[in-house]
Order: C-alpha cells, then structure tokens, then sequence
C-alpha cells in the first residue's frame, strides 16, 4: 500500500501548481519541501509576461508594478526605447505569490510537508527518502521532481547539471526618478549572454540584478560597480541583496523516467535569452499533470512519456531558437554590441521590436528582422549566417 498517488517534491511555484492540478482531481498528493518558510529566501527579479493571466491565477494582490516597455542599453549607453500602449509585464510579490500557490494546493487537498528535505529518490519503486537522521522513506505511485536547479530527481534521471550565478540588490534611490512603467536592460561582453536588469516597484525603489558566468562575489562586485558608475543609480542605497541560480537550458535533458517526472527549473525549463522560468514551467505543470492523471487512470507508466510530447511541442522550437539568439550575442564584443544599437536605431528597429517584440517569445520578432533585412545589416557576417539558418525553421 503507497502512502500517496503522487508525491511532489519542492513547494516551489511550479511544485504547488502542479499538486494543486492533481489534488482538484482528487488524487492523494503529498508534497516535500526542504525549507521552513515557502519561498524564502526570495530568489526572483518577479517579471512575468502579461499573458500570467492566461496560464495561471495572479491575485491582484500579488501584483507591485505593472510595466509596458523597456530600454535598451548597450555598453557605451546607447538606447532602444521599446513599448507597447498595453501591460507587457507584472512585477510581482514572488514570496508572497509562492505561500499563495501553496495554499492553494493545501486547500485542493494536498498534504505540504515542510522540512521534509529529500535525499534519494527510487524512479522505479516510487520510494523516496528524508534526508534527515530518521531516514523516513515515503512511497507513492508517481514522483514529480520540482526541486528547482538542484532537483535530487532531476540528479538520480540525469547526469549533469548546469546553471549560471544571479545576484539582486533592492535598492533605494534618492529620489523618485524611475518610470514606473519601464524596465531597463543594460548589455556587456563582461556579462554576456547575461545583463543587468532593473526592474521598478514604485519611483524610488527598484529590483537591480544581473546573471553571468561569474561567482557572486564577482557578480556583486560588478553591481557595486554598476551603480557607482552609472548616472542613474548612483547613490542608490542598497538595502537588500539576494542571489540564486539560474539553470542553463538543456536540450539533452530527460525529463520522464520510469514512474518519475521533472518540471520546472528542475527540468531546466527556462528562457535561454532572460532566465525566466515562471511561465514555462507553469505550462508545463499543467501539461505534466494531464499526462500524470492519464497515467494514474490506466495504470501505465509509459502514458508519461504523453508530457514530454506536449512540452517539446509547445516549447522546443521557441527554446532552440532563444538558444541561437542566446549564443550570438555572447560572440558579440562591446563594440559590435555598441555598433549594433547604433545600426538598430538607425534602421526604424525600435518600431519593430514595440510591435513584434516579447519577453517570452523572440522568434517573430527574429524573424520579422531577417525579412526585412535588418539583422543581415547589424550583424557580422558570420553570425548573421548563424541566425539566418533559423529562417528555415520558422
Ligand atoms: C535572481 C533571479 C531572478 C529571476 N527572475 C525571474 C523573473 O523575473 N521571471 C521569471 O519568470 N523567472 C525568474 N527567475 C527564475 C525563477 O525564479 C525560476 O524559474 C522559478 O523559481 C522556478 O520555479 P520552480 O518551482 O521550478 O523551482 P524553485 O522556485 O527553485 O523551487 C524549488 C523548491 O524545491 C525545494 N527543494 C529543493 N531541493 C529539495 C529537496 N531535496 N527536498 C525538498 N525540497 C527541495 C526548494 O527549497 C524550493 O522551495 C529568476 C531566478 C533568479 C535566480
């Protein structure tokens, strides 16, 4: 006798959508997590793409600032300035959100284990072990490993992992002179394929972070650097720093083995171009859950190889295009980046990117600027070569 039909491990945002999915069907969820208090430490620049609303419940709420363009900042400061008329994105309350998603799932029906870290996981028996001195050990029909980058059932179906380093300082400014309704994105070859984002709550404070191939003193290093150097921050007061890891998206990664499944970032289901892994991994909760739920009816494992289908379906040509995006522009030195924002603007690129321009989802708007010939006009040769071979899978 199983103790639960689905065990879920990681309350994180994707583990409680995905156990609140199975526990309004009625099935026994228990779900484990390692950590005390859901959601903390806050690991999150909170951006989500406006259409949130359509993948998953956002209680108003949740929601600190509601944003509708970007400027682009190359290393040399000059600038794209992109919007739309509409809410592009929402900057949310990411802890708060997280404890709402959970009860959530606690409401549906289903148990939340805290302080329940998982050691081991058995893909085939379903049995999954504490890792503290008890050694408890658990058993349920499915397991659904949401773990995040260090997922310990993304480790017992995978052999490697990968991630980049994030840091993020809350800052405070000395006066009330951001915009509320625009983020900035700054681009440099020291950062690259990352950058450093800022990202408004109110007009005077304002989440600052980048990522990078670099460690977190490296990384806090060059905010510090940032903010004393540039002309907008400086004597921004800091009064919070956190950082977190961002996994590199791979598209080697088995996500379904025997009775077990990864999603989320444990899955390493995450925007190549901006690291965002919310609304991804939200879709594939949804999707995991439908495979599951016909898994569980016909008792049939092979039924959850269903999720990998739908996923690679919706996503995977997005993701491989994000990849190449991703690539080319870590190839790209200051100056080129430099050239290329000076070419962009020069060719009307601002008004293209407003109108086919989103954060989730790069391949219009890539392929708008191949037809037209403006990528083939802003980029070297060989990279244009390297982008263009997306034309044909468009
Ligand atoms: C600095 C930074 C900024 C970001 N900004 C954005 C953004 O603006 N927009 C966006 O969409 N995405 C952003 N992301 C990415 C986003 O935070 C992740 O994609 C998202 O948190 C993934 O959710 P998840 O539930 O898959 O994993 P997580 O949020 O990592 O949750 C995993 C949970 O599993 C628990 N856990 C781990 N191991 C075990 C274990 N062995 N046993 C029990 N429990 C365990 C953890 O404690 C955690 O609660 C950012 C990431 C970082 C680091």
């Amino acid at each position: 006798m199983v103790d639960y039909d689905v065990l879920v491990v990681g309350a994180g945002p994707v583990g409680s959508t995905f156990a609140n999915y199975m526990a309004e069907e009625g099935y026994k969820v228990g779900v484990l997590e390692k950590k005390k208090n859901i959601g903390l430490p806050l690991q999150c620049a909170g951006l989500l793409g406006a259409k949130i609303t359509k993948i998953n419940d956002l209680p108003d709420e949740f929601i600190i600032n509601k944003v509708r363009g970007a400027y682009l900042h190359s290393p040399s400061d000059h600038i794209l300035k992109v919007s739309k008329k509409e809410t592009q994105a929402y900057v949310i309350d990411r802890v708060g959100y997280d404890n709402y998603l959970s009860q959530k799932a606690q409401d549906a029906g289903a148990e939340i284990l805290l302080q329940h870290k998982v050691s081991d996981v058995d893909t085939s028996s379903c049995k999954v072990k504490m890792a503290n001195k008890s050694g408890k050990v658990l058993q349920s029909k499915i397991v659904a490993g949401c773990g995040g980058h260090s997922s310990v059932v993304s480790t017992a179906i995978n052999n490697s992992r990968n991630s980049v380093n994030a840091a993020q300082f809350l800052i405070k400014m000395k006066n009330n002179t951001l915009e509320t309704d625009f983020v900035d994105v700054y681009v440099d070859e020291q950062i690259s394929p990352g950058f450093i984002w800022s990202i408004p709550l109110s007009t005077s404070i304002s989440r600052l972070g980048l990522f990078g191939h670099h460690d977190y003193k490296k990384l806090n290093n060059i905010l510090n650097n940032f903010i004393n150097s540039n002309d907008k921050f400086q004597k921004a007061k800091v009064i919070n720093k956190y950082h977190g890891k961002i996994p590199l998206f791979d598209l080697n990664k088995k996500i379904v083995e025997n009775r077990a499944i990864i999603i989320g970032d444990a899955a390493s289901q995450v925007k190549p171009t901006t690291g965002g892994g919310l609304l991804i991994g939200f879709e594939c909760a949804k999707f995991a859950a439908e495979a599951v739920i016909e898994s569980l009816e016909n008792d049939d494992p092979q039924l959850l190889k269903n999720y990998e289908t739908s996923y690679k379906n919706k996503f995977l040509k997005e993701l491989k295009n994000q990849l190449e995006v991703q690539k080319t522009f870590q190839e790209l030195k200051n100056q080129e980046l430099d050239n290329m924002f000076l070419k962009l603007k020069e060719k009307g690129a601002e008004d293209l990117i407003s109108s086919y321009g989103d954060m989730d989802s790069q391949s219009l708007l890539v392929k708008e600027m191949i037809k037209r010939g403006v990528l083939f006009s802003v980029l070297p040769q060989l990279l244009y070569r390297r982008m263009s071979r997306l034309w044909n899978s468009f």
